[in-house]
């Protein structure tokens, strides 16, 4: 059977160079007469791959030395409660963006903590932009800011950072980590699980400007500390061992490709094929505004739950997947990350032109 194209928002495609790769050093790798899910953490070969994951990371993604690298588990989900109990710990005190539904547990879990305050949201329309703020809309004594940068579900994209007033920016970049360069120094910490464009699921990769560490609150569990991780290189207890191994494989195909800025020149070609055509189609529109539309997830609508149902199983029966909306806005979603290949976005909207014709 041939490969589909896979347009899941996460767990989603992995590049086929790094998928080849993986299956050719499934029973041996490289000398170690094993595969690197049956070696052990502590072994000298394991150390050289996590090493090599690490440097590349730091490469690709220009990221300073007064920021430290952790490979964590729990997902991003986790990062909503690590991020105050090691943060929020100054004043006791963090703003909020409401960007949508991942920036809103991120608030709700962080004011379990403490004073988590919410400065804007886009809820009054369905989350479709990016709300607009200035450096006075934010506590200068607040520990920290927290942003979404790339709303998964609803396809939108800060392309401009907020002016927080000098306090560290905290985000979410589960969905649009190495989509295209993000400068590391304007951020406190960064956060992502890798299953949208890194790994698969296991492996929360943490960016973090290293004094912020070593500030958590007395009743963090040592697990949650982002110092247990930093003092024992991300090795104080077993880490998700094959996920880093298969993300140094993508951050090596990253290389091979040129890197983050053609990472987002391919990226933004892809997303312009398929904006391009909704802008100018007379069946399906996106939803997002124009100026905060995300390189990575895609949603549209035709306006009629009973058509955009009949493309989401037509579409399956022609080799698009996974092209329904997340079940909280309904519609499509296409998440084009970075191993969806060109012709892949170009198929789909091909397939979505012979669909209007014969739908309209
Ligand atoms: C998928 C996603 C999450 C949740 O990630 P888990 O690793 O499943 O906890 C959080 N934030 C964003 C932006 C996401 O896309």
């Amino acid at each position: 059977m041939a490969r589909v194209y896979n347009f899941s928002a996460g767990p989603s495609m992995l590049a086929e160079d790094v998928l080849k790769t993986a299956a050719a050093e499934m029973l041996e790798y490289g000398e170690s007469g094993q595969s690197v899910m049956e070696m052990s953490h502590r072994s000298k070969e394991y150390q050289a791959i996590f090493d090599e994951t690490e440097a590349n990371l730091r490469e690709i993604m220009n990221i300073p030395d007064d920021y430290a690298v952790l490979f964590l588990q729990g997902g991003a989900s986790t990062q909503f409660a690590m991020a105050p109990m090691n943060l929020m710990t100054k004043n006791g005190k963090a703003d909020f963006i409401i960007t949508g539904q991942w920036a809103n547990k991120a608030f709700k879990e962080a004011a379990r903590y403490g004073n988590a305050r919410e400065v804007a949201s886009s809820k009054d329309k369905t989350f479709s932009y990016i709300p607009k703020t200035t450096a006075a809309d934010f506590d200068k004594d607040a520990d920290y800011v927290h942003i979404c940068m790339n709303n998964t579900i609803y396809g939108t994209k800060y392309n401009k950072l907020p002016d927080t007033n000098g306090v560290p920016l905290v985000a979410d970049i589960s969905s649009c980590i190495l989509s295209e360069p993000i400068d590391v120094t304007k951020f406190g910490m960064l956060y992502a699980g890798a299953q949208k464009n890194v790994a698969p699921a296991g492996v929360t990769i943490v960016i973090i400007r290293k004094d912020l560490i070593g500030n958590a609150m007395d009743i963090t569990p040592t697990m949650l500390n982002y110092a247990t991780h930093y003092e024992n290189g991300s090795m104080f207890n077993t880490p998700p061992c094959y996920s880093i191994y298969i993300a140094g494989l993508t951050l090596k195909w990253i290389k091979k490709m040129g890197g983050l800025e053609k990472m987002k020149e391919l990226n933004e070609k892809k997303a312009k094929i398929l904006y391009d055509f909704l802008d100018s189609s007379k069946l399906f529109k996106g939803t997002v505004v124009p100026e905060d539309r995300s390189l990575m997830n895609v949603p549209f609508v035709t306006g009629d739950e009973e058509l955009d149902a009949k493309f989401v199983s037509e579409s399956k029966k022609a080799g698009f997947l996974n092209l329904k909306g997340h079940r909280s806005v309904g519609g499509m979603r296409a998440s084009i990350y970075n191993a969806m290949p060109i012709e892949g976005v170009e198929k789909l909207v091909a397939f979505m032109k012979k669909f209007e014709e014969e739908n309209l």
